[in-house]
């Protein structure tokens, strides 16, 4: 590169220097950028000139053409499985709106991944599911980026918040993963990526903050900040006074177990009065519920770290407080290990045993230490342990809400919510153990009693717009639970299109989940066909996946007439062992061959005719 001297430009010796060290080390985007900027200002230079010096002569008075100056346009694409994504991604498209930027807000399936080249600035926010996998509308985007198609990114700047739970292995790893490859491909980061746990409202703020700083920053805008933090700390501002951040104590009107006697299983059917509250819910969306710890194991916790349950201790980061017992009952989660929670646990012990499972060498022990293990287990097994419980509490993550998909039609049942749950017992390493809202669902939320909820909005499970167009649903277990929903609203529009209903559980007489209502809606023609698979009354398994293989010419044909698929229960099995099903039904029925059913299964899926909620 061309060095600068005093003699062969207008700078002064100082400034040569700072030039001679600064201009090496521009990338080719940011020498772009500063040719940009540096014309801009040469714009008003030039122009306060002419009209100082009217007769200089117009040649003479003319300025480089300015260089593109970097772009205030904004992607932000969103990786969303139950709307967590696409709701902070929607929040923050509004903020940078507010401040002037040009938005392109997308599901990263509904974006064209050949106009990723012309992206200059990108934001990012995916969660992640089960074993480390993106959520189903990030999917083709994901493969894309690390197929050979995927294009230099030299010209990106970007940033990615991922969304998770540190009780998993692979915590954050969509978002690790996309991060990386950003990279990888030539983009630089904006700002440092962050990945959330289950509580992620502030760091999720915090994201938004650096991220509009570093893009204001990078466009040499005003430092907005400040406003920006403002406005992440109302990230959600819902229409109802109620929401995540503040639930709404709902009345449970009817608690019902759905099993008959002699059932190994105990299904729980809970109504709630939202009246008052304001607030409202559409069919496929799911009910947050704020649960309660066991109360006999909060109490052998206690008695086992020799504390008070009376004692006074912070209850939150904001500096709440209250008793101990009531901290470990509704604010902590005591039920679940994981590997942050044991380092910071291992400050608090005299026990060596702790320090040594976190060895590096000992990552197996660890995570065999960890699965089906609780804080009573940690309290125990580690003692003496000598911390107050003030301390030891600020190590807990928040006990966070559980949700489960809604049952009911607002049209049908107006002002209440029904839900659907499955009670959770086993017993592990010696110990009963109890599923923390489920048991709480059912074995103390009586009619009568409060529960703490919300309503969270799921765009990616929704009815067809058209009321006409053929609705497929398959639903083993509680994956029915949204059905009833489906299929209470279809009968209040009065919609004209097909439903099919597949549904499977372990026995006839004593598991047929809401048997009497698809009975009552076939009989008014609201649910055109029922297929059902009990598992557990015939020597040979026999599941939902069998009937679509045994009903697949009219199956297909459904597809063909413009039907909308949603598959709701069992994400590690089931629903892995259904779509498998249905690319068999398209590959023999459309004869095609299996690429061919991949992509046709991809389409309906881009469409929004392919939905999931599994987990
Ligand atoms: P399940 O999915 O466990 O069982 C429903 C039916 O599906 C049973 O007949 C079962 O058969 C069958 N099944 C098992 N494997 C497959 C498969 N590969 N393909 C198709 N069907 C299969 O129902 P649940 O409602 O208990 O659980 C659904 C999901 O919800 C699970 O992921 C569970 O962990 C989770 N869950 C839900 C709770 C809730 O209240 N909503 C509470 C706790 C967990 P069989 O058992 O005979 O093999």
């Amino acid at each position: 590169m061309v060095q600068l001297h005093v003699t062969n430009s207008p700078f002064s010796e100082s400034q040569v220097e700072l030039l001679n060290r600064l201009v090496p080390t521009l990338t080719e985007t940011q020498r772009i950028w500063l040719g940009g900027y540096l014309a801009a200002l040469g714009v008003n230079a030039g122009a306060a000139v002419s009209a100082a010096e009217p007769s200089v002569p117009a040649e003479q008075a003319a300025i480089p053409a300015a260089a593109p100056a970097a772009s205030r346009e904004v992607t932000i694409l969103f990786g969303s499985q139950t709307g967590n994504c696409q709701r902070l991604a929607t929040s923050l498209s509004g903020k940078l709106k507010e401040q002037g930027f040009s938005v392109n807000l997308s599901a990263m399936n509904s974006f064209k991944p050949n106009t990723l080249k012309k992206t200059e600035n990108l934001l990012l926010l995916v969660s992640t599911h089960g074993e480390g996998e993106p959520p189903d509308n990030a999917r083709s985007f994901y493969e894309f980026l690390y197929s050979k198609r995927a294009p230099q990114l030299e010209g990106l700047h970007y940033s990615v918040l991922g969304l998770g739970d540190t009780s998993y292995e692979f915590f954050c790893q969509t978002g690790k993963d996309f991060d990386q490859r950003l990279e990888e491909l030539g983009g630089a980061r904006l700002s440092p990526r962050i990945d959330c746990d289950l509580d992620y409202d502030d760091p999720a703020a915090e994201w938004i903050t650096q991220v509009i700083s570093a893009l204001n920053a990078r466009l040499n805008a005003p430092n907005i900040a400040a406003a920006a933090v403002q406005a992440a700390e109302h990230a959600d501002a819902p229409a109802s006074p109620f929401s995540r951040n503040q639930p709404y104590y709902a009345e449970v009107l009817e608690n019902l177990n759905l099993n008959g006697r002699g059932s190994d299983r105990e299904t729980r059917h809970i109504e709630l009065s939202l009246e008052g509250s304001g607030l409202s819910f559409e069919p496929g969306d799911s009910l947050g519920v704020y649960p309660e710890n066991h109360p006999q194991l909060v109490e052998d916790l206690i008695t086992a770290m020799g504390w008070d349950a009376q004692q006074t201790v912070p209850l939150n980061k904001k500096g709440d407080k209250g008793t101990l017992r009531e901290a470990l009952l509704r604010h902590y989660e005591i039920t679940v290990l994981t590997k942050p929670l044991l380092e910071q646990a291992a400050k608090l012990t005299s026990a060596p045993g702790l320090q040594e499972l976190l060895l590096p060498e000992r990552q197996q022990a660890l995570k065999d230490y960890i699965q089906g293990r609780d804080l009573l287990d940690l309290a125990v097994d580690f003692a003496p342990w000598e911390v107050p419980a003030a301390e030891f509490v600020t190590i807990l993550r928040k006990l966070p809400a559980r949700l489960y998909s809604i049952s009911s039609s607002w049209s049908a049942n107006p002002d209440e919510v029904h839900f659907t749950v499955r009670a959770v017992r086993y017993e592990a390493h010696g110990r009963q153990r109890y599923g923390v809202c489920s048991v709480h669902c059912a074995e103390r939320a009586e009619p009568g009693a409060k529960l703490p909820v919300f309503i969270q909005s799921n765009p990616n499970f929704k009815l067809p717009a058209n009321p006409d167009a053929p609705v497929i649903m398959i639903g083993p277990g509680t994956g029915v639970a949204p059905f009833r929903s489906f299929l209470e609203e279809r009968e209040v529009q009065g919609a004209a299109g097909k439903t099919w209903l597949f549904y499977g559980d372990r026995r006839f007489v004593t598991d047929f989940l809401y048997q009497t209502d698809w009975q009552r809606m076939l009989k008014d023609g609201v649910l055109s066909r029922l297929d059902v698979a009990f598992s557990r009354d015939t020597a040979e398994k026999v599941y939902v996946q069998h009937r679509l293989l045994e009903h697949s010419r009219e199956l297909y044909a459904w597809l063909q007439e413009g039907a909308h698929i949603y598959v709701c229960g069992d994400e590690k099995h089931m629903a892995h062992d259904v779509h498998t099903a249905l690319l068999t039904v398209i590959e023999e029925e459309g004869g095609m061959s299996a690429e061919a059913a991949a992509a046709y299964l991809d389409t309906l899926q881009q469409e929004q005719r392919y939905q999931r909620d599994v987990y």
